[in-house]
């Protein structure tokens, strides 16, 4: 096909053959250049808040003669908020890892999503602290066929971003429905929303539209990219509606035959 070079490559096999070797460069070169994009994002993400870790440590040694309690108080505790955020960054490039082998599921049993929901529910009021009213609005009470760990994981997902992009005073309602031949969970927001530009790349990893406020709030950037192999290992479609002011709305539509009564 055009926009393809084909590379031959010859290799030794032994004294009287040679093996042929064809490499698409372009899908090569693709690859490699993602690979290159990866681990400079990668590097990036470590180096920001291990930067701050070093300043404030600095800060406290350099100080230790002349800072009171109540200061060194302060600057460690920035120190280790940073320590957390390192933590979270490794934590999700791993669940990313260990989904993007493509493995099995490791365990599939009928989740009881509704059980499921009231803890998300539970988790996206703590990060919420007050500021936002959370609804969970159940109208279906059937498991669904999965792994309760993975599923939690991309359901929270969602919610607490919900949370992160909404300012305070915003609503956030939580669904679990089925609407014929396919179950769907959904998180709708009134917050900041996302202009239709940005839509079909936020399931990448590191792709955030305000890279500033993600950080404010702790994003990691891999959260979708993490929420959307989840999905699609349960043979659902992740859907993304949403309008700049308006608020959000992130739907995980799954077949209805995996539903276990
Ligand atoms: P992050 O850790 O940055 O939140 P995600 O992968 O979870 O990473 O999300 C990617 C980007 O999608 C976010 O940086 C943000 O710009 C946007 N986003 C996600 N959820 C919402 C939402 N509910 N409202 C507005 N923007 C959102």
């Amino acid at each position: 096909p055009i926009g393809r070079t084909l590379m031959v490559h010859v290799v030794p096999f032994s004294e009287d053959m040679r093996l042929l070797m064809s490499e698409d460069i372009t899908q090569g070169e693709r690859l490699e250049a993602m690979r290159r994009d990866f681990v400079a994002n990668v590097s990036h993400e470590m180096r920001t808040p291990l930067t701050v870790v070093s300043g404030f440590l600095e800060t406290v040694i350099d100080g230790l003669d002349d800072l009171g309690k109540e200061d060194i108080r302060h600057y460690l505790g920035l120190a280790s908020e940073q320590a957390g955020r390192m933590q979270r960054l490794i934590q999700d490039l791993l669940t990313l890892s260990a989904l993007e082998t493509g493995a099995p599921m490791q365990l599939e049993e009928p989740v009881d999503v509704v059980q499921l929901l009231e803890e998300v529910q539970q988790e996206a009021e703590v990060v919420s602290a007050g500021r936002h009213v959370i609804e969970l609005d159940c109208a279906s009470d059937a498991r669904l066929l999965g792994n309760a760990k993975e599923l939690y994981s991309a359901f929270a997902n969602l919610a607490i971003n919900a949370v992160r992009y909404t300012p305070t005073g915003g609503h956030i309602r939580i669904g679990w429905r089925q609407r014929g031949s396919v179950v769907e969970y959904s998180v709708a927001d009134d917050g900041i929303g996302i202009a239709p530009e940005h839509i079909p790349r936020l399931t990448e990893r590191f792709y955030r539209v305000d890279r500033g406020r993600s950080r404010e709030t702790g994003g990691t950037g891999l959260g979708l990219a993490i929420v959307k192999h989840v999905v699609s290992r349960h043979q659902g479609d992740l859907l993304i509606d949403s309008q700049p002011g308006q608020g959000s709305r992130f739907t995980a539509c799954f077949p209805a035959r995996r539903l276990v009564s």
